[in-house]
């Protein structure tokens, strides 16, 4: 239904690989000192001096973790950078550089191309990020998008999975499920229009939630947030896959068990309104939902007085000895286990 919107379409053989890198990254600006070399040479040169440096990817198969019959082309490279800027944020460190992999098959125009990348350069714009280099191939499948993303962190301030202790607050920012809720009503409108082409996508009343999905924004601000308040979380995650499955991750990678509450999960009204819609369990879906790409994090109880007016980042839990396990604490006052059931599962391919 947002598929091919382009008129024109020139083929990709009609520029050649470097034609194409060229004409695909022109518009690209360096924007920190840290980047020595840029797009063009066998390899990019980064400096960081001081302090250490991060460094993740992802990779994102068409059919696997996208699906182009609702996801725009320039939403998706907006997307992939953001994928890859979270897990910067979440080891609390600012993200510098990225590099941009793509496997094409000649199904896609140049046009399609210069979508994807226009979003990657929105999300370089935006998150003030270089972009330095990458790949360019052919792919008989799919499209098939690796970024690998850098970033600069000093030892004393870097958070990993692994620093949480007994008692520290467990703490979300923003709110959770909108991503996977807004892509329940992209795919039911999907089917809408497979049955009936001329019914258009009502979607208005859902704009938060499908945004949440197509347009993800990674979580800079409370790295900032966190520096200005003088808070050092004790670990960190993103949430990729879902509530449980990171708390889990956090557990396990601290050796601790925690004690989360069902009232304190924040959701929005309208993922609310939604899962009354389609008949599902709010907390069901904040816990399990993926995409979100909010950070999950410890603090030290100390520090509760210096986030708690904070409107981006709400108070869900805290760190419990391991032997006490890991649970949910109900409306209803009852505890029960936390299981991973992250949506974003290998049974769904994720
Ligand atoms: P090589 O043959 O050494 O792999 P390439 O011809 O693939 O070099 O790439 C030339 C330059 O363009 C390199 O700087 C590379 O990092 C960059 N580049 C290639 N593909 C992309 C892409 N899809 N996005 C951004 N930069 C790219
Ligand atoms: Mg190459």
């Amino acid at each position: 239904m947002l598929e091919d919107k382009n008129q024109s379409r020139t083929s990709l053989e009609e520029l050649g690989e470097f034609g194409l890198i060229e004409h695909l990254t022109k518009n690209f600006s360096i924007q920190h000192k840290t980047t020595v070399l840029g797009i063009g040479d066998d390899a990019a040169i980064v400096d960081f001096k001081e302090g250490q440096t991060v460094i993740t990817t992802d990779l994102l198969i068409e059919g696997v973790h996208f699906d182009l019959s609702y996801m725009p082309l320039k939403h998706l490279g907006y997307k992939a950078v953001m994928v890859n800027l979270s897990d910067v944020y979440a080891m609390n460190a600012a993200a510098s550089q990225i590099t941009v992999s793509i496997a094409v098959s000649n199904r896609f125009p140049v046009e399609a191309l210069e979508e994807l990348y226009e979003g990657i350069h929105a999300a370089c714009k935006n998150y003030k990020v270089d972009l330095i280099g990458g790949d360019t191939t052919s792919s008989n499948v799919g499209l098939v998008i690796s970024i690998t993303a850098l970033g600069e962190a000093s030892p004393e301030t870097i958070v990993k999975r692994s620093g949480a202790n007994e008692n520290d607050l467990l703490v979300v920012s923003g709110d959770l499920g909108g991503a996977y809720m807004g892509l329940q009503v992209l795919e039911r409108e999907k089917e809408v229009f497979k049955a009936n082409p001329n019914n258009q996508p009502e979607l208005e009343q859902y704009s938060y939630i499908v945004e949440r999905q197509l347009k993800p924004e990674a979580r800079q601000d409370i790295t900032a947030i966190l520096k200005e308040l003088n808070v050092v979380p004790t670990a960190m995650i993103d949430i990729s896959d879902g509530l449980s499955s990171e708390i889990l991750h956090l557990c396990k990678a601290s050796n601790l068990g925690c004690q989360l509450f069902e009232d304190k999960i924040p959701l929005d009204p309208q993922v609310i309104n939604v899962c009354e819609e389609f008949n599902i369990d709010s907390t069901t879906i904040a816990l399990s939902g993926g995409e979100d790409y909010e950070l999950l994090f410890t603090i030290k109880q100390e520090d509760y007085p210096k986030i708690k007016a904070n409107p981006s980042v709400s108070v869900i839990g805290h760190m419990t000895h391991e032997r006490e396990g890991k649970h949910l604490i109900t409306r209803a006052d009852t505890k029960i286990p936390i299981i991973a059931r992250g949506w974003n599962s290998l049974s769904n391919g994720g």
